[in-house]
Parts: C-alpha cells; structure tokens; sequence
C-alpha cells in the first residue's frame, strides 16, 4: 500500500468510526472546516489533557488562562498581524488552482532529499556489506550534484522569503520546472501575498472602525494579560502562561484533511524570561517538547527538528518538531524564541507600562517570550496517523488503532456473550462499577469476534466480556487489544487493571519533570 492510499483510507476511517466529519456535511461540506464526532471529541480531550497537565500540573512555575477570541483591533496592529500575516500566493492559470508559492519550493526541496536517500539506498543494496554511505556521499557525482542543487535553491530560497522577494520567489519556481499537479503545465501567475485574518463586525453598524478580527493564533490572548496574571499570581520570571483555545486562518491551499484548517485549535504557552536568557530557555523547551512528543512511544526517528527558513517578524530563533506524516515529514509544533517584540509592542500601542520589576537585579524591564505553540487538530491527526494499523491475521485482517491507552477514547467496551440469562444485568453492573471514571461503552450487538473488531477500529484496550461463568464465579474474560490475548479476570480486579493501564501517569513520568 502506498503512503497515499494509507492516508486516504486513514481519513475514511476517521469519518466511518466517528472521529472526523466534514462540517455541515448535508451542504457538501465547508472548506477545510471539520467536526469532531463522539470518538473524536474523546480523543482530542485526552490529547488535551496530555498537553495541560504535563505543562500546568507538573510545572511549578506554568498557570493557564482562558482568553476571549474576539480581541481589540488595536492588538493585531501591535501584533504585526495586520501587516505581515501574509502567505504568498500562486495561481496556474491552466487548471486555475491556487498553491503557497513557498510550499511549492519547500515540497521540490523535500522531493530532492528523497532523491539523494535513493540514491544511496540502491548503492547500499549494489553494494552489499563493503558499502561506505559516508564515502559514497562524498564522492558519487549524481548526488553531489544533487546536493549542489538543491543548496543553491535553498539559499536562493531564504534570501527571496527574508527579503520579501515575491518576483524570485516566482523565478525559483520557474528554474526548478515546478508543474502544476493537476494540469501539469508551468504556466504560473505572479506571485501575490494574501493576508490570512478573517474579519467581522462587531455592533450594529458596518463601518470599517467596527471591524475586528478572529484571532490567528491565542498568544495574543496570554500577552495582553501578562500584567494581569503576574500580579494577581505573584508570578516571578522565568514563568509560563499556557492556553487552549481556537483559532482562524483563512488558508490558501487546505486540501490536507485536518493537517491544514480554517478553524483550528492551539495548545500555547509563553515562557517569559530575564532578557539575555531566552537562547538557554529555548533549547530548554525544544527538549520538554521532544520529550512530550517521543514519551506516546511512536518511534523516536519520526520525529525531528527542522530549523526555520524565514524568521517571523518577531522571532529571533525558531524550530518546528516535524512527525513523518504519510505525506512527508511536517511541522506539529513550532517552538520559537519571540524576543520582547510582542509585550515591548503592546506597551507602545496602549500606551501602559508593561514591565517586570526583578527583585533580584532591582531593575525593570520587558521580559523575552519563548513560546510552544502546538495545533491540536494537527497533533490529532499525527496520532491517528501513528496509530492507524492493518494487520495480516491467520485467516483476515483487522483494523486497529494502537493508541496509548490513555488516550484512548472509550478505555473498556463491557460485552455480554448472548442477551440473556442475566448477562446483560451482569454487564451494566460491571459498566457501572467502572464508569464514573472511565469512558465505557457497552455493546450487545452482533457475535463477539464482530464486536471485538469494533473496538479494535477505535481503539479500546480492554473487551471486558461476561458469559456463562461469570454468573458462578463473578469473573470475566478480558481481551487485550493489541495482542489478542484473553485472561480470566475477577471483576474486583477491573477497576485496578484499567486504572493501572490507562492512566497517565505512566507517560508524566516519562517527562522527567
Ligand atoms: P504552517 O507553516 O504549517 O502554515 P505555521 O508555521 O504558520 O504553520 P504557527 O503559526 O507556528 O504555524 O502555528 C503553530 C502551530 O499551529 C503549528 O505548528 C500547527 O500545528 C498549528 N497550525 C497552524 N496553522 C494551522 C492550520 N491552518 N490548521 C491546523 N493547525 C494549524
């Protein structure tokens, strides 16, 4: 199976067992807009969870905050958003689709990677066991001129992006024979720069001092609040403001499922630090954030750190950690050094002080913002994907999706073997004993085996089934998902087994924190 097949049946499996839908789907759909179904909604509350508990409950020094996502106009000047939240655009003017010119450039540059690595794979293969990959690097003509290349095109790439060069950026495009995926041609527009806020108005009238915007990002929310939560928390620098919540970008290009929305949610937080030390926090944070993505144990090689091109208007520093995607290694997280830009600006736009007074230097100043900036729709998406598995049985196949258990959406599915006898009472027994702290489904219907599959697709650790023993002896058969296994387990024991498998905690510990 190709990667391409994997994803496509990856995102109808999203929508069959009630993960993903597309939004107002009986009017064919909105644009990059998703709804999240009732295994969704389970699953992106775990990942939640995940994400603010290992930074608010195991950080001392991290409080959270919930902020509005309508804002005063006045903070996207400040932001720089009104000016610089801007993609540059693409048409080709055959198929008339519109592309980020930038990741047209990006995905040549990824396709010229995946070049050199055959390369080097068939030489190892020709090779056999003499075979010198640093050597051969080095030395073999089709990749060195490979490598040439595709460093020219890079550098030619971050000069055009950090000099807002949109005529080479187009140039790039043209040297490097870009054609278009659908029409195949390289008849390309200019390229333009498209600002990504989306506006309202608020009030009754519609003049155009009402406009406001839907917020492209939540940290604005935790910055004009700085003052606020410091004081009223007595928090001392180095200390962390960490938020949940939606935000807007109208995308160019979002035919990526889930990866790439108009409407999406953030899980930041903004470190704020004594000036002069936010390279140490930096790479400080780059590490928690590795460490938080390798503990949910999907292969410590998928994930990497891929150092930014272009530098936003207020970043002095800035890495993504990128997962393998079946469409290539993407971004999940961007964890960026953000200078006192943001807070320094907010202070000149309003016109109020927003100072940090050290006690222990006796002085006061902006404080410098290391932020962690995660979308939850994409992390979502990044788990699915690590977790979506076909295997090869003795005799079928099955669908199962191996999520750490905790976050799992339903953590047991209690099933009675037939519906009478005093089963089905036996089970709800058992859902009752279990369900004031777990999600726990239960399910009549259909043999065993079938329902066993069900789980299996959505990803439940535990089939909990009572028969005909169960009624002698009050114990049950539990089946594990991933191995198949079955144990015979007294139902005193289940509360225990499921607490112990699905908590958190073993993933917290993982953090070292
Ligand atoms: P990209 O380069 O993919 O457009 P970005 O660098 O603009 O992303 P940031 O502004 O750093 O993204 O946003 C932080 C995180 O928010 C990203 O790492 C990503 O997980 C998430 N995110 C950003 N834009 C979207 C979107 N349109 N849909 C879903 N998640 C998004």
């Amino acid at each position: 199976m190709t990667q391409e097949e994997l994803f496509k049946k990856l995102v109808a499996h999203c929508k069959e067992y009630g993960f993903v839908f597309p939004s107002s789907e009986i009017y064919d759909g909105l644009g990059a807009v998703y709804d999240y179904g009732q295994n969704g909604v389970e699953l992106k509350n775990n990942i939640k969870r995940y994400w603010w508990d290992s930074m608010v409950k195991l950080h001392e020094n991290i409080v959270g905050l919930d902020a509005a996502i309508f804002m005063h106009p006045k903070t996207w000047e400040a932001s720089g958003h009104l000016s610089a939240f801007n993609d540059p655009l693409i048409d080709n003017k055959d198929s008339k689709k519109r592309y980020r010119a930038d990741v047209l450039v990006e995905d040549w540059m990824a396709k010229q990677d995946e070049k050199i690595e055959k390369e080097v794979e068939k030489a190892r293969k020709r090779f056999g066991e003499k075979f010198d990959e640093a050597q051969y690097r080095a030395t073999s003509p089709r990749v060195l001129e490979t490598v040439k290349h595709r460093d020219e095109i890079h550098a030619r790439f971050t000069k055009a992006l950090n000099d807002n060069d949109l005529g080479e950026l187009r140039q790039i495009i043209i040297d490097c024979e870009i054609v278009c995926p659908i029409s195949g041609t390289r008849n390309w527009t200019e390229v333009r720069q498209f600002n990504l806020m989306f506006s309202t108005q608020m009030g009754s009238t519609a003049d155009a001092a009402n406009t406001i915007y839907l917020r492209p990002e939540t940290a604005q929310g935790i910055f004009v609040n700085f003052l606020n939560v410091q004081k009223t928390g007595r928090m001392k620098l180095p200390f962390g403001i960490a938020q949940i919540g939606k935000a807007f970008r109208n995308e160019i290009v979002a035919r990526q499922f889930i990866f790439r929305m108009r409407e999406f949610e953030q899980m930041e937080m903004q470190f704020f630090v004594r000036p002069g030390t936010e390279m140490e926090w930096w790479n400080t944070w780059k590490e928690r954030r590795m460490a938080w993505h390798r503990a949910l144990g999907f292969g410590d090689d998928n994930y990497q750190f891929h150092d930014h091109d272009k530098l936003a208007h207020y970043a002095n520093a800035a890495t993504d950690i990128e997962y393998k995607f079946p469409f290539g290694f993407k971004e999940v997280e961007g964890v960026h050094s953000r200078t006192d830009f943001d807070l320094g600006s907010h202070q000149k736009f309003s016109g109020k002080k927003i100072q940090y007074f050290d006690p222990e230097t006796g002085e006061s100043y902006v404080p410098y913002v290391v932020e962690t900036s995660i979308g939850l729709d994409r992390m979502f998406l990044q788990v699915m994907s690590a977790a979506y598995t076909e295997e090869q049985l003795e005799k079928d196949t099955r669908v199962v999706l191996r999520l750490p258990a905790c976050l799992a959406p339903v953590k047991a599915a209690v099933l009675p073997l037939v519906k009478k006898d005093g089963m089905p009472e036996k089970a709800q027994e058992i859902v009752d004993l279990l369900k004031y702290d777990f999600n726990i489904v239960y399910d009549e219907k259909d043999s065993v085996g079938k329902r066993y599959r069900r789980q299996d697709a959505i990803g439940t650790p535990f089939c909990i089934t009572v028969d005909g023993q169960t009624l002698e002896d009050n114990t049950v058969t539990v089946r594990h998902r991933d191995t198949m296994e079955q144990e015979r387990v007294a139902i005193d024991q289940l509360y225990h087994m499921v607490e112990e498998e699905c908590s958190y905690r073993k993933l917290y510990k993982k953090l070292h924190l």
